[in-house]
């Protein structure tokens, strides 16, 4: 195993020792509160340290099948190893290459979680073989058809780890607090490619037969394979897309400036240390916007809206890779330290190349999101603060705006009492002090009062850190943040009635969305008609603006776009989109039988994460 606390200490040594001295009593506390409530795995006692995956990719069983040697570092000399499964069937189990099958057990089915892996193990047990194959429900991997890809003649597949789905295709430790490498062999058709979040090759094999690395240690989360027609441009000297063939002009012109991003992500937090950085995009049945899957981002085409006005997808999910790849969350009730620092990071990337304006129209978008969320969610919901409580829950009920958003409003809120170079000194400091490391929030606060806060009384009341971290809502210090940009959006909405008059020349995806968000929530059909015919709303090839505008669509009756809706929600999986529009469809009793109706068709095309989403929306009508 590489020990990187050796790293740690020879850069930082003072720090290491004084934190060694004064954070033993909270680190006590921690190691308690750190117990990772999503996975059965005792890692204090038997960890696992390194994987080689050798697996064959079966599109007609729908499967993957082959083996897994663990490399275990048997801390407590204890005769049991403990891993997570779901839905796996587990064929053998051997030790330490000697072909004598192990005895292992599979414990109860529960709910969210799978099943544990309970494997005998010898107090000297080095390696364990598990001969494995998946189940064609495995709720990670989504199968498409070749009518579900842009090309249309080739089938493909994807895998989406987080947050506890790693263990539905490989037998391992689930948890975002273990960390290993690995080496995977993974068989294809031949015509297909496979790409993994390691290191991986631009050319296909005509063996069908792919090879990876990934020499940093990595949590389970982050384990990601595709295997598709896939064709790969480069942008630049370590950097580069993967898409189909038939995509890849446009996604390479969209995602042009992507070493540029490198670059200021790279001056602001330090060097990216993962080698390449690329961007494979999916078919759109992919849940997220993005997956930061080490070396290798997954996309949704969705962001492909032809102007690059989208691209700030790229720049969260490459913070990533110092925010959550590099100082990972040690649960899922620590969320907020991955994606508010994340969301952080990437207006920071984004100010640096496009300018304030640009940032202050994302982060009011943002905010407004939030707000509208909170006040679905409810105030006083335990699930508004920023230090989470997910236990006997799927950790993706965490997935909300209250991570990404209200956890990047409260280092902004720092940022504003300390002032910027203090806190970028900090955050440097962070990500190198906790660099390939695990945490949890009160660790964070820890070394947060001990490099910047200083116990200073004055910062502590500016900043009200438990506020922030342990209540419900928003404090009332959260920054308030202006848009200049988008009061042209508001001006505008308020003469919706005549569009023609309307002056929107340069406007981007996110003047159009506050536009169409600042609209009043009743509109009779002629004036939605007289704003379709002249902006074509309808008929937008961006997504993003088809969500806001069916939405409004829904809410007025206005049939003219339904045709156009069910087109999109049977071809775009993207939760983000769908879940809105199934909730509003729901919502109004003209369009309930519809939304089951589409629902039928579409649903079949969805990933497992958002099939579980819009099903629970569909048992609660
Ligand atoms: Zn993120």
């Amino acid at each position: 195993m590489k020990r990187f606390l050796k790293f740690e200490l020879k850069q930082f040594p003072l720090l290491a020792l004084i934190l060694a001295i004064n954070c033993t009593d909270k680190d006590l506390k921690n190691s308690m509160s750190d117990i990772d409530k999503h996975s059965f795995a005792i890692p204090d006692q038997a960890k696992v340290v390194h994987l080689d995956l050798n697996l064959k990719v079966d599109f007609i069983t729908k499967t993957l099948g082959g083996y897994v040697d663990l490399l275990v570092e048997n801390k407590t000399h204890t005769k049991q190893l403990v891993l997570d499964s779901r839905d796996l069937v587990i064929e053998k189990v051997e030790l330490d290459g000697n072909y004598s099958k192990a005895e292992f057990k599979l414990g109860d089915s529960i709910k969210f979680l799978g099943r544990s892996l309970t494997i005998q193990i010898k107090p000297d047990t080095k390696k364990v073989k598990i001969y494995y194959h998946t189940s064609p429900m495995a709720a990670a991997i989504q199968w498409l058809d070749p009518s579900q890809t842009a090309g249309g003649k080739y089938p493909f597949m994807f895998t989406q780890s987080q947050a506890i789905l790693a263990r539905s295709w490989v037998p391992l430790q689930d948890g975002p607090g273990v960390k290993f490498t690995y080496n995977a062999t993974i068989a294809c058709p031949v015509n297909l490619m496979a790409l993994m979040s390691a290191e991986n090759d631009t050319v296909k094999h005509t063996d069908g037969v792919y090879h990876f690395k990934q020499t940093n240690p990595i949590p389970s989360y982050l384990m990601a394979l595709a295997v598709g027609d896939i064709a790969f441009k480069s942008l630049g000297k370590n950097c580069g897309i993967y898409a189909e063939p038939s995509l890849l002009p446009s996604a390479a012109w969209e995602f042009a400036n992507m070493e540029t991003m490198i670059q200021s992500a790279e001056e602001l937090y330090g060097k990216y240390l993962w080698g390449r950085y690329d961007l494979l995009v999916l078919p759109p049945s992919f849940p997220f916007g993005g997956m930061e899957n080490p070396c290798l981002t997954f996309a949704t085409p969705t962001v492909i809206a032809g102007d690059r006005s989208l691209v700030s997808l790229v720049a969260h999910e490459l913070a990533h890779s110092w925010s959550g790849n590099l100082v990972t969350n040690a649960t899922w009730d620590d969320f907020w330290l991955n994606e508010g620092f994340t969301v952080y990071f990437e207006h920071r990337i984004m100010e640096k190349i496009y300018g304030k304006p640009y940032v202050d129209m994302l982060c009011k978008l943002e905010f407004d999101e939030m707000k509208k969320e909170i006040s679905v969610m409810g105030d006083a919901n335990a699930d508004t603060k920023l230090k989470l409580n997910l236990v006997g829950r799927d950790p993706d009920d965490g997935v909300t705006d209250i991570a990404y958003i209200k956890g990047c409003f409260f280092l902004k809120t720092i940022e504003n009492a300390v002032g910027r170079p203090k806190w970028d000194s900090f955050v440097n400091k962070y990500f190198k002090t906790f660099a390939f490391q695990s945490i949890t929030t009160e660790k964070f606060l820890v070394y947060l009062n001990h490099e910047l806060i200083h116990d200073n009384n004055i910062l502590k009341q500016k900043i009200r850190i438990d506020d922030w971290v342990y209540k419900t809502g928003i404090p009332s210090n959260c920054p308030i943040i202006e848009s200049t940009e988008l009061q042209k959006s508001e001006r505008a909405a308020k003469d919706y009635i005549h569009p023609q008059k309307l002056d929107t020349k340069g406007w981007t995806t996110h003047h159009w969305l506050h536009f169409l968000r600042c609209l009043p929530s009743k509109i009779n059909t002629t004036d939605l008609q007289k704003l379709d015919a002249k902006f074509k709303f309808t008929q937008s090839g961006n997504c993003e603006i088809l969500c806001d505008w069916f939405q409004i669509a829904i809410s007025n009756d206005y049939d003219i776009a339904y045709n156009a809706m069910e087109k999109y929600l049977c071809s775009v999986g993207r939760r983000k989109f769908v879940q809105p529009l199934y909730e509003k469809l729901l919502a109004n009793p003209k369009t309930k039988a519809t939304a089951k109706e589409i629902y039928k068709k579409a649903r079949p095309g969805y990933h497992s994460v958002a099939r579980a989403t819009v099903d629970q929306l569909m048992e609660n009508k």
